[in-house]
This record gives C-alpha cells, sequence and structure tokens, in this order.
C-alpha cells in the first residue's frame, strides 16, 4: 500500500518503555506475529528492506500471505547481478507487488571520475558507503520501522540480532528507526524449506555456489560449504556492507 497525500500521520516513535515492554513480547514471536505486530504499530510507515537473499523473500511472501501492505525496497548499487534484477521482476510478479528501487545519488561512472576506476578494490567501505549507506540513511528517513532478513545464525557479527530493536540514526539528532528482524532466530535450513514449500524462486546464483549474493565486483561462489557470508569482499577483512552497522542500537 503506497503512502499517499492522504495517509495518515505517521505513528508516533516507540517510547522507551513501550520498546522494552514490545521487545521482551516479541524476543521468541513467530514470524507472523511480529508482522503483525508491526503492522498494527506502523502500518505502511514501515518497510521490507530486501536485497533478495532467501529470508527477504521468505518475508516479502509472509507479509502477502497475511495481507500486510507493507511497502518494499531494495538498494540497487548499479553493481548488481543481472540475475538479481531478474529475480525483483519475478517476485513483483508472482507476489503482485511493487518493490521501490533505491539508487545511489551519483552513477558508477561519475564514482569514477570523482574518486577513480573501481573504487571497491581500494577502498569497498568507502564504495558501500556511497552505493548502500548514503542511499538507505535516506530511506529511513521516511520509515519509523525498518523490516530485514537479519538472522543470528549469519555470522558472529549477527549473532546477537533482536527480533525488534531500537536504532538511532547516525548524524541525525533525535532520528530513530525501529527495525524489525522477523526471523532472527531462523536457521538457513529452515529459510529454504520454505522457499521450497511454497514454489518460491531464488536467486539461481545460489546454485552456483553463491552464499550470500551482493555486488558483482565483490561477490565470489565460494561453495555449499562455506560460511553463510563467505564470499563477500574476498581479500579484505571485511563482513558487513555498513548498511547493519551505521546505526547506533539502543539497549532495552
Ligand atoms: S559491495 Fe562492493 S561494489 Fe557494492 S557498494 Fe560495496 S564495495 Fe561497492
Amino acid at each position: 500500500m503506497p503512502l499517499t497525500p492522504t495517509s495518515p500521520p505517521p505513528p508516533a516513535p516507540l517510547s522507551p518503555a513501550e520498546f522494552e515492554a514490545s521487545a521482551a513480547r516479541l524476543a521468541t514471536a513467530e514470524p507472523e506475529d511480529s508482522l503483525r505486530w508491526t503492522w498494527e504499530r506502523f502500518g505502511a510507515h514501515a518497510a521490507i528492506g530486501t536485497s533478495f537473499q532467501g529470508a527477504g523473500i521468505v518475508i516479502l511472501h509472509l507479509a502477502r500471505e497475511l495481507d500486510l501492505g507493507f511497502p518494499a525496497f531494495t538498494l540497487d548499487t548499479g553493481l548488481i547481478f543481472p540475475e538479481t534484477l531478474e529475480l525483483k521482476r519475478r517476485l513483483e510478479e508472482r507476489l503482485e507487488i511493487t518493490i521501490e528501487t533505491v539508487e545511489p545519488e551519483i552513477s558508477v561512472a561519475e564514482q569514477a571520475r570523482l574518486h577513480g576506476e573501481a573504487l571497491w578494490e581500494r577502498d569497498p567501505d568507502a564504495c558501500c558507503t556511497l552505493r548502500k549507506v548514503a542511499p538507505l540513511r535516506r530511506k529511513l528517513f521516511e520509515l519509523n520501522g525498518w523490516i530485514t532478513g537479519l538472522r543470528r545464525e549469519q555470522s558472529d557479527a549477527r549473532a546477537n540480532v533482536a527480533v525488534l530493536e531500537l536504532h538511532d540514526i547516525e548524524g541525525a539528532e533525535g532520528r530513530r528507526v525501529a527495525k524489525i528482524n522477523p526471523l532472527a532466530l531462523w536457521e538457513r535450513a529452515r529459510v529454504w524449506d520454505y522457499l521450497r514449500r511454497h514454489h518460491l524462486p531464488w536467486n539461481p546464483l545460489h546454485d552456483r555456489g553463491y552464499r550470500s549474493i551482493g555486488c558483482r565486483p565483490c561477490t565470489r561462489s565460494f561453495g555449499e560449504n562455506g560460511a553463510e557470508r563467505a564470499g563477500r569482499w574476498t581479500g579484505f577483512g571485511k563482513t558487513e556492507c555498513g548498511i547493519h552497522t551505521f546505526t547506533r542500537r539502543r539497549s532495552p
């Protein structure tokens, strides 16, 4: 359900007391329950952000099945795989939804002119900031709730992900967003079981040994036995692009 000029005003932000009570209540909630809570609390002022990994597809499908009209968006850096773009098209068709494309302010060519060719080979943090973090930061200013496919099992850095979190947006005094991670407790096998059971499409690169799929220059096939985030930024000590680390998580 896209927001329109006649949409109701944004809901009040979560107070510390409400956040604490809701986080405790949702700590072990099934994804259906956390999504219903998010809809009741934020309506279409919460959106699903996805890069079309398996968990994101599960969430898009669950929201559709539950008839919760969350808007959905994806970050297109201009460097993503054609297979990912095709998957977006197939999901829009299958789920009868529109997924907004959020883009960086500068094209890949402009970035090369300003910062040199293939910035990702020299400074992937700077490249991710320009092409992922900055556009997401702009998008989050529109939202009260950000629904993600983060799962604890994905990496050590994600081992403490909670179903409901509250985040301050760095550099934006007093701007907070609730982050909802409905599949925080799910394991990879459960995600894949869900996709197969519901005959949902997935990125065909997974069938070619890609574990986690991001931009073309920074994603390698790692085979079935790799860690969940294996094959991303090979050769750099980098495991996160920054979109899940630039906000500051508040404690309940
Ligand atoms: S994943 Fe690689 S190409 Fe994509 S924004 Fe980050 S550094 Fe740039």
